[in-house]
């Protein structure tokens, strides 16, 4: 009898798998579980991702933990060494980064560029680990007593990353992570999971210690682990709002400190004095940048007054010259979307816009990829006339959708933000200092931008939204990541004194 070839099914078990990476060297899975990756401009599965098992788990805690006490006794100026060549190594491989984040997470080459210089900034604020990490010291609080604080690791740390900044973000947690002295362990997105590797080799080359840097690939059963295990002192995670949620109670309840960033709804006001140009091509960039998969994408413009129609019809005229298309395109300025059922789900909010009595001046689903291509493409889509009560307006679309909300006045703006559950960035458009000055102190998000439409803050500030854009007490990197990633203990201190020593039972007094 002739045996028939599944051809597909013959093809995608030969493909490539991505492992893990723990005690320093790459791990295959073990679990038998795992998922495929796909090349979002082609629509084909290119890789598997293992999803590590509880035990796998176990092995890169157990590697992490026997890593610190080494780690940690390493000094500051060995640790910066170190620091320094990743630093460098990763600005010399930034363009091989950048080619695998265009492979699995779909953005465009000068995009993925911008993420790694992004990140790189964070890798250089951990450099200067030295004076991040000095106490206090305070001589003669009592009669020969001092008292000095220190900041000390916590120990095992792990970080819990999202599709849509395969590297940056990773590069967020792990520098000032390591630098504190901490060992960390990543969990980066099943969807685009080859960046987190390609970096754990570039840690090895720069001298990173084996266990001080793990990767375990894989999905809620992993993350799971990380959250009960007791050997995890701290959960970083960014991603959704209800996932980031669900991270923030599950490991709090299991004693873990966690920062859990979560989602954004990012709206950009613009003000009738507002120089519509600019407000213009600065709400195309960070509406459809990244395929608007940036948690600082701009969500909805509030165009307040008579602002409204020559915004949209400003807004409009530069849709049909941003370019859609592969990463391999060098023309291409906004690429595919994740995956295929991201992409139609992101669709779908243009039937209901107009189900809902919104207005399509802009309809993404014209664009000849979405027709014609394999790949996970979606043109720019712009919503007119939307209102608070509309799918496209409550939810996170995460996509190439641009909405405008027509508000009368300033006031009314402000309500609308306000009144938003998501606090994560926010932008206002105007000539006027102090009205800008007047947002700035009203508006209950973490990140506020005055024309700037991404204010993502540099690595020297901290970054992260309010409400349910983030979880926790402390921002993500710059100086919060350095408390976050350390603990402090304040030793009070005396020397023998001949003579001065008696026996007191009265509680300490300094004076
Ligand atoms: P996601 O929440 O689906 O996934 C994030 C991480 O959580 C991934 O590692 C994933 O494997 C894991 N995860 C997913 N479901 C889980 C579950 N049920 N239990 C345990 N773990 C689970 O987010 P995403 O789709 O990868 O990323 C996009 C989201 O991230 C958007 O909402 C975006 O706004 C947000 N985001 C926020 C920021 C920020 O700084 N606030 C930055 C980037 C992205």
């Amino acid at each position: 009898m002739t045996q028939t070839v599944d051809a597909p099914a013959a093809r995608a078990h030969a493909l490539p798998t991505v492992g893990h990476w723990i005690g320093g060297h790459p791990a295959a899975g073990a679990s038998g579980r795992r998922g495929p990756v796909f090349d979002p401009a082609t629509g084909a599965q290119t890789r598997w991702v293992d999803f590590a098992s509880v035990e796998e788990v176990d092995r890169a805690v157990a590697a992490a933990k026997a890593a610190f006490p080494a780690w940690r006794a390493t000094s500051l100026s060995k640790r910066t060494d170190i620091l320094f060549r990743v630093r460098n190594l990763v600005d010399q491989h930034r363009r091989e980064i950048a080619a695998l984040l265009t492979a699995e997470h779909g953005k465009v080459p000068s995009d993925a560029l911008g993420e790694i210089a992004r990140g790189l900034e964070n890798l250089e604020f951990a450099c200067g680990i030295p004076q991040l990490l000095k106490g206090g010291f305070s001589e003669q609080v009592s009669t020969g007593v001092d008292v000095y604080q220190l900041r000390q690791p916590l120990g095992v740390v792990a970080g819990i990353t999202p599709f849509n900044f395969p590297a940056m973000v990773p590069m967020w947690m792990f520098g000032n992570a390591i630098a504190c002295g901490n060992t960390f362990i990543l969990k980066p997105s099943e969807k685009d999971p080859s960046a987190s590797i390609f970096l754990a080799e570039l840690l090895r080359e720069a001298g990173v210690p084996e266990g001080v840097f793990t990767v375990v690939q894989g999905d809620k059963v992993a993350v799971d682990r990380i959250l009960e295990h007791p050997d995890v002192a701290a959960v970083s995670f960014v991603g959704s709002t209800p996932i980031a949620r669900y991270i923030y109670e599950t490991g709090t309840r299991n004693g873990k400190r966690v920062q859990a960033l979560g989602g954004a709804k990012n709206h950009m006001i613009v003000l009738p004095d507002a120089d519509i140009d600019m407000a213009a091509d600065a709400a195309v960039s960070a509406g459809y940048g990244s395929a608007g998969e940036r948690c600082m994408a701009i969500a909805t413009v509030v165009a307040v007054g008579g602002v409204a129609d020559p915004l949209v019809e400003a807004i409009s005229a530069r849709l049909p010259k941003v370019k859609v298309g592969p990463g391999t395109d060098p023309q291409a300025e906004m690429g595919p979307l994740v995956t295929r059922q991201h992409r139609d789900k992101v669709a779908s909010y243009l039937e209901g816009a107009e189900a809902q009595g919104a207005t399509i001046v802009a309809d993404g689903r014209e664009h000849p990829l979405y027709r014609d291509s394999e790949g996970f493409f979606l043109g720019v889509s712009l919503i007119d006339e939307v209102t608070p009560s509309m799918d496209c307006y409550r939810d996170e679309i995460f996509g190439p959708v641009l909405t405008v909300v027509r508000v009368p006045t300033y006031e009314d703006a402000l309500r609308l933000v306000n009144d938003n559950p998501y606090g994560n960035g926010t932008a206002i458009f105007t000539r006027d200092g102090g009205a800008a000055r007047q947002y700035q102190f009203d508006v209950n998000v973490g990140m506020v931008g005055i024309n700037v439409p991404i204010p993502v803050p540099v690595a020297y500030y901290s970054f992260g939204g309010w409400k349910a854009s983030l979880f926790g007490d402390l921002h993500m990197y710059g100086p919060d990541g350095i408390q976050f990633y350390t603990r402090t203990k304040v030793v009070t201190s005396r020397w023998p004194d001949p003579g001065t020593s008696k026996v007191d039972l009265g509680f300490p007094r300094t004076r």
